[in-house]
């Protein structure tokens, strides 16, 4: 399916009440932006090291072996800019107002915790290529966020390939729930939750390393829980379903099922798509932040 047609596809699925509302101003739309000559800056071959992993699960084969990406090496080059569509435009206002949504609430339970001032993070909307602060990406790699720059770089592509080819049900909501989770790792990132996994990752082994990754990832999943439910005045029947659904899809042992047919819970990264839907809900119904030490559940 072209990327156009699903996006009228999931606006016609979409329930969420969204339309009107506020949009975030932190968004960079770079969807107008063509390049061409692959994605790499300056020539030389250049190793991406993507902190952490921080890759939501959108990569297919590559997922099983991430960290290291190697790309070519021409540079970008920013080519002439298009028209963004009318179906685009109102996926980036759909977008913008899923981020203003995170800011409200995540402005309101830094508060309510105690955890210092939100700092709210930039969203970059891209196709194809795009160059962050951990380096070059392709959409290929799925959304991800980039600690260095405090940005989440989220492609269309990805969402397209949540369907196709993942099997998620797709529709509005599960596009939420992405963003939700990548904006979860800004939050591990601002409360420093992410370096100390980085540190020990460092100090480990493979296997606990990965370990130290699940956890990671499924407390990101629990905060998209905690934020859906603070957000929930605005979510519809079926909302909760769909980002079930695209958890359930980019579980490590659905991904590694489906593309290499053998499941290997020691190579997990992200989490089973029961664990990733467990700790999803978990967030939803408690709605509380405390309830999301996913850590001492995974490494014990
Ligand atoms: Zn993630």
């Amino acid at each position: 399916m072209k990327i156009s047609t699903f996006i009228i596809s999931i606006l016609k699925l979409s329930n969420m009440k969204w339309e009107g509302r506020r949009q975030s101003k932190n968004v960079d739309d770079r969807r107008g932006m063509g390049t061409k000559g692959g994605i790499a800056a300056g020539g030389g071959l250049v190793v991406i090291i993507v902190l952490l992993l921080q890759f939501f699960g959108g990569e297919t084969g590559k997922q099983l072996a991430p960290i290291v990406e190697q790309f070519g090496n021409a540079p970008v080059q920013t080519t002439s800019q298009r028209e963004l569509t009318a179906e685009e435009k109102k996926y980036g206002e759909f977008m913008a107002t899923v981020l203003a949504d995170t800011e409200d609430v995540w402005h309101k339970l830094f508060k309510q915790y105690n955890l210092g001032t939100y700092k709210e993070p930039t969203m970059v909307l891209f196709t194809d290529a795009v160059r962050s602060g951990c380096g070059n990406a392709s959409a290929s790699m799925g959304p991800f966020y980039c600690p260095a720059d405090h940005k989440l770089y989220m492609d269309l592509a990805f969402f397209d390939e949540l369907v196709t080819r993942f099997g998620a049900k797709g529709g509005d909501f599960a596009m939420a729930y992405v963003t939700a989770h990548e904006v979860a790792h800004h939050v591990q990132t601002l409360l420093g939750t992410s370096q100390k996994v980085n540190q020990l990752q460092r100090q480990t082994n493979k296997v606990e390393g990965n370990k130290l990754s699940v956890a990671l990832e499924l407390q990101a999943d629990f905060y998209a829980g905690v934020w859906a439910h603070h957000n929930r005045k605005y979510l519809e029947e079926g909302d909760i379903e769909e980002a079930l659904s695209a958890a359930n899809a980019v579980g490590d042992d659905a991904i590694q099922g489906k593309f290499s047919g053998e499941v290997r819970p020691d190579t997990f990264t992200h989490g089973t798509s029961e664990q990733r839907m467990y700790w999803f809900m978990k967030g939803y119904k408690t709605g509380d932040l405390n309830q999301g030490d996913t850590f001492s559940e995974i490494l014990n």
